[in-house]
């Protein structure tokens, strides 16, 4: 049984940056207006799902021992 902690990793699986922004777009009024994607400030890669950012796609891939 793992003793790791809860995963509170924030870091891009992809690139490692640390950080991450949301995407602003300008909506039909013409404001800027900030949206549901996520992009890494490492890489560029957009996301809405943090997972997403943190697994860097791996989860996809792995097949770790299920429980
Ligand atoms: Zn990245």
């Amino acid at each position: 049984m793992s003793t790791n902690p809860p995963a509170t990793v924030n870091r891009c699986g992809y690139c490692g940056a640390s950080s991450y922004h949301r995407v602003v777009a300008r909506d039909e009024a013409g404001a800027m207006r900030y949206t549901s994607t996520l992009q890494c400030t490492g890489c560029g890669r957009e996301f809405t799902d943090l997972q997403d950012w943190r697994q860097g796609g791996q989860a996809a891939q792995s097949n770790t021992a299920a429980p």
